[in-house]
């Protein structure tokens, strides 16, 4: 959240948050793209041969909260398709977990792209 009144709602940033710290660089992770608005990088605990999280820069909690900003959420579904596109075959499972009994564990929203051969059916 933005220390002053004067900030822009948009900009949101929570110190607490594993992601923010991630985006920030204070916790290394294995970038794979990064623009303005997103980074992606790969999961630490990869459940397809291509298991990447693309993660809107400021903190949303979820894909709800990034739904009220669609060129967002299209930007989000676009750098999605290109990882898929570069790194494996094209073809891609996009999840977002949203809330707890959904699988939700980190509650910076992050779109799961899975990718690189047959994928199972059901749970990510
Ligand atoms: P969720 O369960 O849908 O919230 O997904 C969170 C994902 O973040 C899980 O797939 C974790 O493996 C992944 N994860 C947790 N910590 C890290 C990290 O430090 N780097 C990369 N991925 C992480």
């Amino acid at each position: 959240m933005g220390n002053s009144v004067t900030e822009p709602a948009t900009e949101r940033h929570d110190p607490e948050c594993l992601f923010c710290r991630i985006i920030a660089g204070e916790i290394p992770s294995e970038r794979v793209h990064e623009d303005d608005l997103v980074i992606a990088f790969k999961d630490l605990h990869p459940q397809a041969p291509v298991h990447v999280l693309v993660v809107p820069r400021e903190h949303r909690r979820d894909v709800t909260e990034l739904a009220q900003e669609p060129q967002l959420l299209a930007h989000t579904a676009t750098v999605a398709s290109r990882i898929a596109a570069d790194h494996a075959d094209g073809d891609f499972r996009l999840v977002f977990n949203t809330g707890k009994s959904a699988g939700q564990s980190v509650f910076h929203v992050h779109a799961h792209v899975l990718a690189g051969g047959k994928l199972a059916e059901g749970e990510l």
